[in-house]
């Protein structure tokens, strides 16, 4: 594995710093401010610890390649390094503004987005001023295969009317989450290629006709304030001009920002699975039980030596994957990053599950944060597309090796909600 520029390794090492330093000892009061606030609000001690990174530099990491406004200059390979840092403490990537789904959003809005837009939404994005929401996953549908989306955006002069209904939008129960990219039909036509009927559309979230159904819960907990909400859309007008790229183009736009996103959610999982390694070791050791440390008991020895192996395997796997990505492309390197998202929440659900055995009954308590741990990387084998999609994505890769394939048919059945 390839050493880091000497630069990025002293920003690696101020990052890590400023985690330990600044980050971490605030998560308590985070937690505690998030509860007096009625959940959905903004905790102070976020804006503070935001303003404090951003007066560092410490700030906008992930657009891979741009430096100054948009970022700073690191490639996946390198950015890598820093998510894994900031997986390991789940508030970290926001006080940096590298969270998704802001993140990935960015990415489209400077890619694909008009100058209008990039002046309305990815400046105050990049400014860590607002925040944003991906709509793509609909109740109605099996939303795993993306062209099933329902939702319709029908042009009525210089408005698009919209309709339909999303659930699981990440971000949405943020008070700052100000807009939507907002996948939907815009050909109505069922005979037109299936890929080429669908678009991505800006909506803003305080729109006439958005309608909050409900919080969604991930194993009863509202992941409060940032939240996944289940949103009715009746006769939502927005301007024309809100149009990313052009209709049809929505799954165009979705392998645009496929790979980086899960290279972050990868590695930041990596992080968050050493964490869970290091309470393991640490409990075991420091429990007696018959007599010795719980380390030392039954078959806990091998527990600790795979739970280290897996989790390197883990990480070599996503750092190639990342590798690929800068230097022969995200197209080339689609195997691969669909490889890590497969494997990578499956070890580190493992892990956490390890972890929480030998914490006993406090495992699955308040007291040691593991259970939230888990719920949180259980989600990950269906956020951004469930472990099959990934796996028939690799499967066809491999496939397409020995015949012709159409390679088109694996890309666009798994795009990125990342
Ligand atoms: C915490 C969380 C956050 C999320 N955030 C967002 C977000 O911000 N924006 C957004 O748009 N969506 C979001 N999602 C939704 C997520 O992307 C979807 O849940 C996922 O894509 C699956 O779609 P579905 O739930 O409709 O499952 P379905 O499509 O109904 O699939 C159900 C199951 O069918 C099986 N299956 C599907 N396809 C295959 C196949 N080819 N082979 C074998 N089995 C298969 C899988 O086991 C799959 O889990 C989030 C989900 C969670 C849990």
């Amino acid at each position: 594995m390839r050493d880091l520029r000497p630069e990025v390794q002293a920003f690696l090492d101020r990052v890590a710093a400023f985690i330990d330093t600044e980050i971490r000892p605030n998560e308590a009061t985070y937690a505690q401010q998030v509860e007096e606030g009625g959940r959905w609000c903004v905790p102070p001690v976020m804006e503070e610890m935001k303003a404090k990174a951003k007066a560092e530099g410490l700030w906008n990491f992930f657009l891979p390649g741009y430096e100054g406004e948009f970022g700073t200059g690191l490639s996946n390979f390198e950015y890598s390094h820093l998510a894994e840092k900031m997986g390991a403490v789940g508030i970290a990537s926001e006080v940096f503004n590298c969270s998704a789904p802001d993140t990935g959003n960015m990415e489209v809005l400077e890619r694909y987005g008009s100058e209008e837009q990039k002046e309305t939404w990815l400046k105050p994005l990049l400014a860590g001023e607002i925040r944003s929401a991906f709509g793509m996953t609909e109740p109605g549908v099996a939303s795993s295969d993306a062209t099933n989306m329902a939702a319709t955006a029908v042009l009525d002069g210089d408005e698009y009317v919209i309709n339909g209904e999303k659930w699981w939008t990440s971000g949405a129960g943020d008070p700052r989450c100000k807009i939507i990219v907002f996948m939907c039909v815009t050909d109505q036509d069922p005979d037109s290629p299936r890929h080429k009927r669908h678009s991505q559309i800006l909506v803003p979230m305080d729109s006439e006709g958005i309608e909050v159904r409900k919080m969604m819960e991930v194993f009863g907990w509202d992941d409060a304030p940032h939240g996944h909400a289940h949103l009715k859309f009746t006769n939502v007008r927005v301007p024309k001009s809100n149009m990313i790229l052009g209709e049809g183009r929505g799954f165009e736009i979705a392998q645009g920002r496929l790979g980086p996103g899960r290279i972050h959610h990868c590695m930041r999982a990596v992080g968050l699975g050493e964490r869970a390694l290091q309470m393991m070791c640490e409990r075991s050791q420091s429990r007696v039980a018959f007599g010795k440390p719980l380390s030392q008991l039954g078959g806990n020895m091998d527990i600790i030596a795979n739970s280290r192996i897996e989790l390197n395997m883990a990480r070599l796997l996503t750092l190639q994957a990342a590798h690929m990505m800068d230097t022969v492309g995200n197209k080339v390197a689609a195997s691969e990053i669909a490889q890590i998202k497969v494997i990578v929440p499956n070890i580190v659900c493992d892990v956490i599950d390890r972890a929480i055995q030998m914490h006993g009954g406090a495992g699955v308590s308040q007291v040691f944060p593991l259970a939230r741990m888990y719920a949180g990387m259980r989600t990950l084998r269906l956020a951004d597309g469930p472990d099959e999609v990934h796996r028939r994505s690799v499967a066809r890769y491999e496939l397409g090796k020995y015949s012709d394939y159409d390679k088109t048919k694996v890309e666009s059945s798994n795009v990125s909600r990342s």
